[in-house]
């Protein structure tokens, strides 16, 4: 049999690249291998499961084994990649060597972990899967408490998610605004009112120095001298993508495994997409970007190669409390802020001197405008 083409990861950049591939390839052999357990399911309801209510296994779409056979392709999962090795074609798992016709990295962003003293460690919790997310909930369960490191998009969404669901929530994070590298002050200064507006206490500018077990609770020291009682904790301090294997591979890295516009990295064979690529200089950590990423991908491991295009990609923050809808000024652009609205309702737009819109962040009712500025912004990737 020939050699497959092989795709390590089975996040959503993973399966649907696999999917994608088969509208246009049912015959070349297939295989995903998976570090997890391999359930396909959509990542960004890891932050609305508490609201919903709904657990791991509800939120799971599919068992492996089912997209296995929808794909006609072999999903190892719980198998973990140890080492790649472009010139003979191959990877490693642990001794065995498994070789490939075309290499797909879809490997994902790992949480960045900071070392935090005291000796309640194991009560922090990254949520990046749907095994950490099935973790937490376990935890959580008749806890009431809980503290959020980070205040960017992951962590609000956490904290609105969470206090749907019940708890009390804490955030600390190191800034002065919440989601400062995505957010004009006046959009940020919304969705923190919103959601102070349904119990959130925000710690804006210490860090977490150190979390000890207290009674049947935690304590987590501030670097102000605060202490707050919580029963756990919440990572949300960002995500890293995965690069080690590639750099030990002789591939080139960046922020992100570096591809060009078809996706491939600087070995021939070799692609990447999703949160752990780096695509022509951006690394985009979102769903909008992978889903053409792989409508591309598909059609160059398929025999048409096809360069990627990314369209002006906004992004919905799931924030109900208060809606926010933003997109970001392009790296390389500079404009102009002007803000309307007051209170909620916030619209901030960025053109530049020629009057193109560059980016913008609407809150509450301004989201509504989101569809025409939609038409006006910029190509990420022209
Ligand atoms: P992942 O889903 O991380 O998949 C990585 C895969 O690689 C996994 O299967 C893993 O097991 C495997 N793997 C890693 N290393 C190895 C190895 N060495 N060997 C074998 N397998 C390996 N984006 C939006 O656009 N909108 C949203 O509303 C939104 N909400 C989000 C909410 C949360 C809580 C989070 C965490 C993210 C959210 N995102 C959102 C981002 C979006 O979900 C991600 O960009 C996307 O899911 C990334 O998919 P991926 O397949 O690249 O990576």
């Amino acid at each position: 049999m020939s050699a497959p083409v092989v795709i390590i990861g089975t996040g959503l950049a993973g399966y649907n690249l696999a999917r994608e591939f088969r509208k246009l390839d049912s015959e070349t052999p297939l295989l995903l291998i998976t570090a997890d357990d391999g359930r396909s399911y959509s990542k960004p309801m890891l932050s609305t499961g508490f609201g919903k209510n709904k657990d791991a296994d509800e939120l799971c779409m599919a068992q492996p084994g089912a997209m296995a056979e929808q794909l006609k392709a072999q999903v190892w999962t719980h198998t973990r990649v140890k080492g790649i090795d472009p010139g003979h074609k191959r990877l490693w798992i642990g001794d065995e060597a498994v070789y490939y016709r075309d290499l797909v990295l879809a490997w994902g962003a790992e949480t960045i972990r900071v070392p935090i003293e005291g000796d309640a460690g194991d009560a922090v919790f990254p949520i990046n899967d749907l095994e950490d997310y099935a973790r937490f909930r376990a935890a959580a369960a008749g806890k009431h408490r809980v503290l959020i490191l980070g205040a960017g998009l992951i962590g609000c969404e956490f904290a609105n998610d969470l206090i749907l669901g019940g708890y009390e929530v804490d955030l600390v994070a190191p800034c002065e605004q919440v989601m400062p590298t995505l957010l004009h002050p006046a959009a940020a200064a919304a969705v923190k009112a919103g959601l102070e507006g349904i119990g959130a206490r925000f710690h804006l500018g210490p860090v977490l120095t150190r979390l000890q077990r207290h009674g049947q609770g935690l304590e987590a020291h501030l670097s102000d001298g605060t202490v707050i009682d919580c029963d756990l904790v919440v990572s949300a301090i960002g995500l890293r993508p995965r690069v080690d294997l590639a750099a030990a591979a002789g591939l080139q890295t960046g922020r992100g495994v570096v591809v060009d516009r078809y996706l491939q990295t600087s070995h021939a064979n070799i692609h990447a997409l999703g949160d752990c690529a780096e695509v022509d200089g951006l690394n985009l950590l979102y769903v909008m970007p992978l889903m053409s990423s792989a409508r591309a991908l598909a059609q160059t491991l398929a025999g048409t190669p096809t360069a990627v295009r990314y369209g002006p990609m906004p992004i919905t923050v799931k924030t109900p409390v208060c809606p926010l809808v933003v997109s970001p000024v392009p790296r390389g652009l500079e404009g102009e802020w002007r803000v309307e609205g007051q209170g909620a309702d916030i619209k901030a737009m960025c053109h530049d001197a020629e009057g193109q819109l560059l980016g913008y962040a609407l809150t509450g009712a301004a989201v509504m405008e989101r569809l025409a500025l939609n038409k006006a912004l910029p190509a990420l990737l022209a």
